[in-house]
């Protein structure tokens, strides 16, 4: 979106399309002025702003500005969300930097649907889905019951990769793809499911099976009135 505008406003003066942008932008009405308050509220300089200090900068280095603005606001409340977190967070479990698996899936090539399933991929190592409750409500409990078969459990993300029988099927093609074993220790299963990434055979597996994991998920708050987290 940024650089969308910043594209429109270095088109030429006369340029009807950055005429119409100029016009609605200090009207405040329509997209320009919308995504004004977009870059507003994220702290990022607008473009012809940010080009006043340096005249000589680019759209190149203006892009990677936008980026390392975005990752650093990022970076600042997935700290602060995962230190005060009463929930164990299960990306922290692998990494305390922050995951380049989209880019990563950008440069390797991958279809679509990888991408797409990749941010249900995320979205579960982030804590982001409820796969347990209590009582058909989402807690914080130490002890929850899995959504999708009902059993105890303290680790919903650990069962539901290595034991919860909705996931057989799933559970089945990672472990082919991967070559690991179900007797291994659940922990380094658990860990192996988590950390995988670009370059492993079981990758589209893993992406395609958090789609699914997210989908049922949703489904299932839905259903009882609860909130899936967004
Ligand atoms: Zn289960």
């Amino acid at each position: 979106m940024a650089m969308r505008r910043a594209r429109v406003q270095s088109l030429p003066a006369g340029d009807l399309y950055r005429r119409v942008f100029e016009i609605t932008n200090s009207q405040g009405i329509g997209w320009a002025a919308n995504s004004t308050a977009v870059l507003s509220d994220w702290g990022i300089r607008d473009w012809v702003n940010w080009q006043i200090d340096a005249p000589s900068n680019n759209l190149r280095s203006y892009k990677a500005h936008v980026i390392q603005q975005v990752r650093e606001k990022c970076l600042l409340e997935w700290t602060v969300g995962k230190q005060s977190s009463q929930l164990q967070i299960p990306y922290g479990l692998i990494s305390d930097t922050p995951s380049s698996l989209l880019q990563d899936l950008k440069d390797g090539g991958y279809p679509w649907s990888s991408l797409l399933h990749a941010r249900s991929f995320l979205r579960l190592r982030c804590g982001a889905l409820r796969l347990a409750g209590i009582g058909g409500r989402q807690s914080e409990a130490r002890f929850q019951d899995c959504i999708f078969c009902g059993a105890t459990v303290r680790n919903s993300i650990k069962h539901c990769i290595c034991c919860c029988p909705r996931w057989l099927k799933w559970r089945t093609q990672f472990l082919h793809m991967s070559g690991l074993s179900v007797d291994m220790p659940r922990d380094e299963l658990t860990l192996c499911f988590l950390k995988c990434g670009v370059g492993d055979s079981c990758l589209c597996i893993v992406l395609a099976w958090a789609y699914e994991l997210e989908l049922d998920t949703v489904v299932y708050w839905r259903a009882i009135g609860g909130d899936q987290p967004a």
